[in-house]
């Protein structure tokens, strides 16, 4: 009906409804193996910020797969994560096998060569588990729309506002008219869109939009955003829905972010500062 809303609110009552208590038995074969695809040469912090912030969240293991350049930075800044690389020592090129793992991220610090294009096409197609895609893997599926249209449904897209800009190729007048193309995205290719900022807004495939509660100015610096991309892999790994991966993770990072504010201030405070914050 008309008079019922589809904007919804995510406060701390809501969010903290879908976290899964850890059973006492628990082994970490229970909290799912993830995927991280991230990184290429110049931004292989980005594979480390996010992958940080995927082991932080719960997930049972982790393999972070970049170009042969992030080896040695990434073994040695992450012990807890394996690492699987790509032949190319600067950019992700070569589908890995993609069985054994039950999420996917993408798109960290990947860079737009040609042949990165190339790797995401095949992901798309093959991609059975849920996905959360990010960065650079939006702005290569934005130019072109035959990776637009191979879009699994239940994916979790998590663009900034150019990046939501690029993807449906056009700019919106009013804020009004942005929730709109949101909501519209976010039904036709039966994803979730997280489209970040201040009060995130993430569009369900019923159309329906959450604003997010927590988070502040001081995340608005490189990095905050790859930290979201690892806390929502990690929760999909974990077996959370789609839809409550995003709503969840969007609530924590946010929640992370206004932890590492009061620590270190809003000007100081660092991505790495968020994911040394979030508590589960
Ligand atoms: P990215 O642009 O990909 O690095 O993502 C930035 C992250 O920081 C997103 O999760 C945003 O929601 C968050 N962020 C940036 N600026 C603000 C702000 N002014 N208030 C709250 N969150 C913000
Ligand atoms: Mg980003």
């Amino acid at each position: 009906g008309k008079l019922e809303s589809r904007y919804f609110y995510t406060d701390s009552q809501i969010a903290e409804a879908f976290i899964k208590p850890r059973s006492k038995f628990a082994n970490k074969g229970h909290f799912g193996h993830a995927l991280m695809m991230a990184g290429s040469y110049g931004m292989i912090g980005a594979a480390v910020l996010s992958t940080r912030a995927c082991l932080r969240s719960g997930v049972g293991k982790i393999t972070v797969y970049a170009p042969e350049c992030g080896y040695a930075i990434l073994q040695t800044a992450i012990p807890e994560a394996m690492c699987l690389t790509d032949a190319n020592k600067a950019f992700l090129e070569t589908l890995p096998k993609l069985d054994n793992y039950q999420a996917i991220g993408i798109g960290c610090g990947i860079g737009t060569a040609p042949k990165t294009a190339g790797l995401i096409e095949e992901v798309l197609k093959q991609v059975k588990v849920p996905i959360v895609i990010d960065a650079d893997a939006l702005n290569i599926i934005a130019s072109d729309k035959k990776l637009l249209a191979l879009l699994p449904k239940g994916a979790v897209l998590t663009p900034h506002p150019k990046e939501f800009q690029r993807l449906i190729g056009k700019k919106w007048e009013n804020d009004y008219e942005k929730l709109a193309l949101l909501e519209d995205f976010a039904v036709s290719h039966q994803c979730i869109v997280c489209l970040k900022g201040a009060f995130t807004a993430v569009a369900l495939p019923d159309g329906t939009i959450h604003f997010n509660s927590t988070g502040n100015a001081g995340m608005a610096k490189g990095g905050s955003g790859d930290v979201l991309t690892g806390m929502i892999l990690a929760l999909l790994a974990q077996g959370y829905k789609p839809e409550e991966a995003a709503l969840l993770g969007v609530y924590e990072h946010g929640l992370a972010g206004d932890r590492a504010a009061q620590l270190k201030g809003t000007t100081a405070m660092i991505a790495s500062d968020i994911i040394e914050s979030i508590r589960f």
